[in-house]
């Protein structure tokens, strides 16, 4: 009898080890999807920023505090992008493991303005005014590189589910390869001299050396609410001399002032952008890889 009660016990124990998902918080919803993939059932994660959700201005609530308390992993961008997210980790007191999805990633540089990216929280370093660019997930290779880091993270912190994580992340590696492979072809349909980019956030570096293209007007006309008279007519300028052909707006951010420039300078604008996260839930680009093929597909057909 008591053997088959411990016998008992210890399937339950084991059903509950099973059953019970690891907690897994991350700060931006690129991540997040790439988590929950490569996690599957194995994982309950959340995000505590929803599609949309500019992270430059996210005010965090008390309930964000109490799910990182009880996270067994912290998954970040790094680089300073939820640099609130990083003190609230600390304020939290969480014991998770911190996985940082970048790591390893050799950082591009940008100009720490805090008009333009003050909510990403960067620290100028060495005093150059230079911080690195975080939004390195705007290259496909470098989205491999988080799951990957996603991947280990995982193992490390649930070794049980190596075989799952492993299998998964596959999957979700090769969608990628075969997302970056797509896009290089479609790029070409874009003549050369055309390869050119403003948008109203300067989140494209790491893409457009990638890709193969120049990112014009460091925008912080078209990222200020209220920008001068001047800098309106400085931009149309710029648009007209190096002919550009179109200007994209970004989803959820202000986009009167895009708007306004491009009916001044006689272009077109194209579909918006998603270049700080995922768009809404059940749209094309509720996805990391949806976001990135809706980005492609309005830059081709606004630009070719
Ligand atoms: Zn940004």
């Amino acid at each position: 009898m008591s053997c088959i009660r411990s016998l008992l016990l210890a399937l339950m124990a084991a059903f509950a080890v099973a059953s019970e998902p690891l907690q897994v918080v991350t700060g931006n919803t690129i991540v997040h999807d790439l988590a929950a993939r490569i996690g599957g059932d194995r994982i309950a994660a959340t995000c505590l920023l929803q599609p949309g959700v500019d992270p430059h201005t996210y005010q965090p609530v008390p309930e964000d505090m109490r799910r990182l308390a009880v996270a067994r992993v912290i998954i970040i961008n790094g680089l300073g992008f939820e640099g609130w997210f990083e003190g609230l980790v600390k304020e939290a007191k969480a014991t998770g493991t911190v996985v940082v999805a970048s790591t390893g990633l050799v950082p591009l540089k940008m100009k720490n303005d805090e008009h333009e990216h003050a909510g990403h929280g960067h620290d100028s370093k060495g005093g150059d005014g230079l911080v690195d660019d975080p939004h390195a997930y705007a290259s496909i290779a470098n989205g491999v590189r988080y799951a990957e880091n996603i991947r280990d993270g995982l193992i490390a912190a649930d070794p049980a589910g190596t075989e799952s994580y492993r299998s998964r992340a596959v999957a979700v590696i090769d969608e990628l390869r075969a997302t970056d492979a797509w896009a290089k072809k479609e790029f070409t349909r874009i003549p050369k001299a055309q390869r050119k980019i403003i948008t109203n956030h300067d989140a494209l570096q790491y893409f457009a050396k990638e890709y193969g293209f120049e990112i014009l007007a460091p925008n912080t006309a078209l990222e200020d609410s209220q920008p001068s008279a001047q800098d309106i007519a400085a931009l149309v300028q710029f648009i007209r001399t190096n002919s550009v052909k179109g200007v994209f707006l970004e989803f959820g951010k202000n986009q009167k002032v895009v708007e306004q420039v491009a009916k001044e300078a006689g272009v077109q604008i194209g579909t918006e952008l998603y270049l700080d996260g995922v768009g809404p839930a059940g749209g094309p680009a509720a996805t990391y890889v949806g976001m990135f093929r809706t980005n492609v597909e309005s830059i081709v057909n606004g630009l070719r």
